[in-house]
């Protein structure tokens, strides 16, 4: 089995600050599986380290929103050709599922931040996060990485 990973969470400093968001569980899982890593806001044209980015309107990505910089810069098409890429990854590859880094404006896929860069977290879901999914892909977050060994 194949699983997609964010980059970060496999020690990939792909982070908007330059760093990595190692997780234990995840890594793990390189043992038995075919771990993919993928970081759709540099695949996207965005440089490392980047300023922080947040969707607007207060719901997560649900196809229209924009996404900002903190810095008003409007990476709205960064972000959507970051998430084409990774889906297109999914298909190449016949990747079997996706692991995303929870709360990202790309990978988060239960919570993100709200837009006015104040760290209120909401209901939501990521570009990438959404565009997987609404393309059947089954989408877990680093928490649910556990239930991979016992599930597949
Ligand atoms: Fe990690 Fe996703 Fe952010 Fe890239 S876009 S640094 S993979 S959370």
């Amino acid at each position: 089995m194949r699983i997609l990973v964010s980059a970060c969470l496999v020690g990939l400093p792909t982070r908007y600050d330059g760093r990595s968001s190692p997780h234990r569980e995840v890594i793990e899982l390189g043992k038995k599986y075919c771990l993919v890593p993928a970081c759709p806001e540099t695949l996207g044209g965005l440089p490392t380290p980047r300023p922080r980015c947040e969707i607007l309107g207060g719901h997560g990505w649900s196809g229209k929103e924009r996404v900002i910089d903190e810095n008003g810069v409007d990476r709205t098409e960064n972000f959507l050709r970051g998430a084409e890429a990774v889906l297109e990854m999914v298909k190449l590859l016949q990747i079997d599922l996706a692991i995303l880094k929870s709360k990202s404006p790309s990978c988060g896929k239960t919570f993100v931040y709200d837009g006015s860069f104040s760290g209120r977290l909401v209901p939501g879901k990521g570009v990438t996060a959404f565009l997987l999914e609404s393309a059947g892909v089954k989408v877990l977050e680093e928490q649910e990485a556990r239930l991979i060994s016992s599930e597949y």
